[in-house]
């Protein structure tokens, strides 16, 4: 269980699997894999690299599941996010990758459910919700494009009266229902996932913050208690991370988003709300999320914030966005509510690679990362077997960096923020 004044009216916390207590870092080891972050990528890439024979470490700062896989809206979504500006760059390859690894990550995790037995209310289902014409052309042209790709038969289009037998609101003019896509409690996977990778021989250090990483043929990370000298390291701190600023400081927007679920509704309000329990999220830059839990709750996302402003009413905020959707909750209180930093890189393109030969990081996946950090793990496990110099396609993507990111980084991302409203509001 994670017992942080952070995660206090986290609702996930709240219904969480028990969990062992588990060590801090207090000697001079060595693994073959060291991984500092106990979220997705660190837990997924450290289960793939255990089923290989691999010996492994993960280390992480406070508890697994404590950064973003334990605080999202739980998603699980096809394809990657800043598919267009990576193929842009790099044309057809790009492309490829991309169909190719469209549910790849949704495969990995129900597999990995069913293997290891984890109980984490996973549920097929989810809908993009368009709120104007030009919303709508764009879904209809992921459809065509899917089904070009052989995804026809898991998507469907449905106009405003369709759309209203899924999600009973007035104020979508259509969206796309994706059957593959789906929704979970992510905590609970992730912790089940770092149960499994335990079986396995994995060896977690909780409580335990990564100082440094020493690079080089048998690179070292060091935290105050004692150090893990391994043959492969992997930085999978994400948004949560300040490790390498020199070299992966300045790329990513500290995007704040907030989750806030309600009390219990009737169950017939919960029914007739999302008739056939569809996670579903908004077209808008600046979206909403919002999905039912097991217990018939409704767990609503939004107020992405792009400036790393807190904000300290969050029932207060999320409690407009609600009732304009469903106007039908206006007597409905929250319970819980929390907030989390989303890694947002100023393009979107996630960012993976090496930070030195035996040093690999991923970081970045924007809305994306229950799916994309299962991919990620798979495609480092690939690479440190292979001993693989390259993590394609997305090391040779070109990243965009705030100058003097301390100095004017808060301001220019306000104003990349109201940049984003200003699309929504005029439906671009
Ligand atoms: C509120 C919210 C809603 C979201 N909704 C969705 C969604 O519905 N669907 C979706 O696909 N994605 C969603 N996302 C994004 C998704 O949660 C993340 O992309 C994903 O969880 C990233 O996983 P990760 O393991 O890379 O990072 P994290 O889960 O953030 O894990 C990083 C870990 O590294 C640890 N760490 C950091 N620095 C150090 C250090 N120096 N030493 C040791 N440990 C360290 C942290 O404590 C943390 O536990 C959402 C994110 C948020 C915040």
């Amino acid at each position: 269980m994670i017992n942080d004044p952070e995660h206090k009216h986290n609702y996930y916390a709240a219904t969480a699997h028990p969990v062992p207590v588990r060590p801090a870092l207090c000697d001079d080891v060595e693994f073959d894999v060291a991984i500092i972050g106990g979220g997705f990528t660190g837990v997924a890439s450290a289960l793939s690299l255990a089923e290989r024979g691999l010996s492994v470490a993960i280390v992480e700062a406070k508890k697994v599941g404590w950064g973003a896989s334990g605080r999202n809206g739980g998603q699980v979504l096809g394809g990657w996010s800043g598919e267009g500006a990576l193929i842009r760059q790099l044309g057809a390859r790009a492309e490829e990758f991309f169909w190719r690894t469209r549910y790849l990550g949704n495969e990995i995790v129900e597999k990995r459910i069913e293997k290891y037995q984890i109980e984490c209310d996973y549920v097929h289902g989810a809908a993009t919700v368009a709120f104007n014409a030009r919303q709508m052309e764009s879904l209809e042209q992921e459809y065509n494009e899917c089904a070009q790709h052989g995804f026809g038969d898991v998507l469907s289009l449905a106009d405003k009266t369709a759309l209203r037998a899924h999600v009973a609101s007035d104020i979508y003019v259509g969206g796309l229902i994706d059957r593959r896509g789906a929704h979970c409690h992510p905590l609970n996977l992730c912790l089940g996932e770092a149960e499994a990778a335990e079986k396995l021989g994995v060896q977690i250090f909780e409580d335990t913050r990564v100082t440094s990483i020493d690079h080089g043929d048998r690179p070292t990370v060091r935290s105050a208690g004692g150090t893990i000298r391994a043959k492969w390291v992997i930085l999978a701190g994400n948004a949560y991370h300040n490790l390498e600023g020199k070299r992966l400081g300045g790329y990513m927007l500290p995007a704040k988003t907030y989750i806030s679920v309600t009390e219990p509704l009737p169950e017939e309000v919960a029914k007739s709300i999302l008739p056939d329990n569809l996670a579903v999220c908004d077209a808008n830059w600046v979206l909403d999320y919002y999905r039912l839990t097991p217990d018939g709750r409704l767990l609503f996302g939004g107020k992405c914030n792009y400036a790393n402003n807190d904000i300290t009413d969050i029932d207060g905020a999320m409690l407009p966005r609600m009732r304009y959707v469903f106007p039908q909750l206006k007597d409905i209180k929250f319970e819980y509510s929390w907030g989390g930093i989303i890694g947002i890189p100023l393009n979107r393109i996630p960012m993976v690679g090496h930070l030195s030969e035996r040093v690999l990081y991923a970081q970045g996946y924007s809305g994306h990362g229950v799916n994309c950090s299962h991919i990620i793990g798979e495609m480092f496990a690939d690479a440190i077997e292979n001993e693989s110099s390259i993590i394609d396609p997305f090391e040779d993507a070109k990243h965009f960096k705030v100058p003097a990111k301390d100095l004017i980084g808060s301001p220019l991302m306000a104003l990349g923020m109201s940049y984003y409203r200003l699309r929504d509001k005029l439906g671009i």
